[in-house]
């Protein structure tokens, strides 16, 4: 028997609506915490042993499969995606995929939220067009990220789905490889999988997420035990709710080969999800009352306090450039407190201008103007600098190598306070010590640490951390549901567990 001819290729991008800035098709060339735009047999060197889907498919497939690679291309989470970077992304693939001769299947690790100018489901709408050039037929399965905001028509035009179990996303690389065996079934029976798909009524804030708490690590734990003889796989998206498009929200999937069987798994999840509601909790509070409450448990701790600031999470589309959390640490006379990264190219180039050990007075943050946002008008001192190409090290991203500017150690110079903060030049959620320690801050080290990140840093941070505290600062990822304006929502999805019914009357 021929070895089978899978076509692999990447489009990823989480889109928050809310973002001032919109993604354009530099920012999906350009590398930063993920792999640059790669194309063809590149793709085998950049990705084997990544925790990234492709990554883990490919390792999983390569032995047995004929892998023809196309295209792999992601942008850090922002604003929409432009028309024209995903309609010339969307036909490398597409034209890539028709040139590459006869195929058994394909594989595509996509994300599930992207949004683009003309879109609300941008990898529907790539998979109408690849199937306008591959058939209805043809295998293609498909990994997903666990905050893909998914549609019944993507599901219909897809195979089957695969999407991570784990937030933070430390099973990216084996959620590719669980593509690979689901595909196999599929080239192994040659008939498609019936399948289901069900919507949950309330959205889920990022903060509330986490599988490393509950219920999110029981929610996640079930679905293996729905698995088994007629459900070939059964999956939950808990959904991104900073995107106002009609379905925003979290959903089940199941495949498998009986229709009967695949309906009862995701009415069990479903109904898991339900009964689950009063158990989301929203932990933020105000910056400054974060930090004081922070600092107190520092005074006797032995290990350092995380502080997280997820509204201002660029891993989540927010820009990564408010101050409100580093000002909150200026202000409660924090001491052995840093707080990265903070995005801002002009202090991070003016800081390499001066050299370590000079100080000047710097306008740090506030980059891209947004609502309740300024600057911190300060004096400060050039600690330490870095290139920004560093070894990511911790267990979500570890072995990816970081591009992130030039980027820069500041001491604020503040006789009440003691706080470095962390800049750099290309946006980036901090879900890895590497950040801070590749230029000279060694976490463990400090009582205070902040960082712009909602979920994912718990990965690496919370096996130091004698205490995680989430801080209300502003940023363009909101994360108070009820109080966003959103204008495009299904009208019968609540605003977050037990939050109030949306109403588009509300407008
Ligand atoms: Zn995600």
């Amino acid at each position: 028997m021929s070895r089978p001819r899978i076509a692999v290729a990447g489009f990823q991008h989480e889109t928050n609506t809310f973002s001032p800035v919109p993604t354009r098709y530099e920012d999906f060339e350009a590398s930063g915490a993920w792999p640059a735009l790669t194309k063809e047999t590149d793709i085998f060197a950049v990705f084997h042993g990544l925790n990234i889907p492709l990554g883990g498919f490919i390792d999983a497939a390569r032995d047995e499969w004929d892998l023809v690679p196309i295209l792999w291309s992601n942008a850090e989470p922002g604003g929409y995606v432009a028309q024209d970077a995903f309609d010339r992304i969307a036909a490398m693939i597409c034209d890539g995929i028709a040139e590459a001769g006869a195929l058994d299947g394909i594989y595509l690790d996509l994300h599930g939220a992207m949004v683009t100018d003309d879109f609300e489901d941008g990898e529907g709408e790539l998979l109408r067009r690849l199937r306008d050039v591959v058939g209805p037929d043809l295998p293609i399965a498909v990994s997903l990220d666990l905050h893909g905001n998914l549609t019944r028509e993507f599901v219909e035009l897809a195979s089957v789905l695969a999407i991570y179990r784990t937030y933070p996303h430390v099973d990216m690389a084996a959620t590719g490889a669980r593509a690979k065996l689901l595909l196999a079934q599929l080239l192994a029976s040659g008939q498609p999988f019936a399948k289901a798909f069900r919507q949950l009524d309330y959205l889920i804030p990022l903060q509330a997420q986490s599988t490393m708490r509950e219920p999110g690590e029981r929610l996640y734990g079930l679905l293996p035990g729905l698995e088994g003889s007629a459900v070939a796989c059964i999956d939950l998206a808990f959904g991104f709710p900073p995107a106002d498009i009609h379905h925003c929200g979290s959903s089940v999937v199941a495949f498998g080969t009986e229709q009967a069987a695949v309906d009862h798994a995701a009415d069990e999840m479903l109904k898991a999800l339900q009964e689950s509601e009063s158990e989301f909790h929203n932990p933020l509070i105000p910056a400054n009352a974060a930090v004081r409450q922070a600092m107190e448990i520092a005074a006797t701790a032995g290990k350092p306090v995380i502080l997280a600031d997820p509204q201002d999470n660029p891993g989540a589309g927010a820009i990564g450039d408010t101050t409100g959390l580093l000002k909150a640490l200026v202000q409660e006379g924090a001491k052995q407190a840093c707080l990265g990264m903070l995005w801002d190219p002009e202090t991070a180039s003016k800081a390499h201008e001066a050299g370590v050990g000079s100080s000047f007075t710097a306008s740090i943050g506030n980059c891209v103007p947004q609502p309740n946002c300024g600057a911190l008008d300060v004096q400060v001192r050039v600690e330490a600098l870095s290139d920004g190409k560093f070894l990511f090290t911790g267990p979500m991203y570890g072995g990816t190598h970081a591009d992130l500017g030039s980027m820069a150690v500041l001491l604020i110079l503040d006789d009440n306070s003691e706080v470095r903060v962390v800049v750099g030049s290309h946006r980036a959620q901090n879900a890895d010590q590497a950040i801070f320690r590749h230029i000279g801050i060694d976490p463990t080290q400090q009582k205070l640490v902040a960082v712009k990140s909602a979920v994912h840093f718990l990965a690496d941070y919370q096996p130091i951390a004698e205490e995680v505290v989430f801080a209300e600062a502003p940023g363009a990822n909101p994360c108070q549901l009820d109080l966003i304006p959103f204008k495009r929502l299904r009208p019968d999805v609540r605003l977050g567990p037990n939050g109030p019914v949306y109403s588009s009357a509300a407008e």
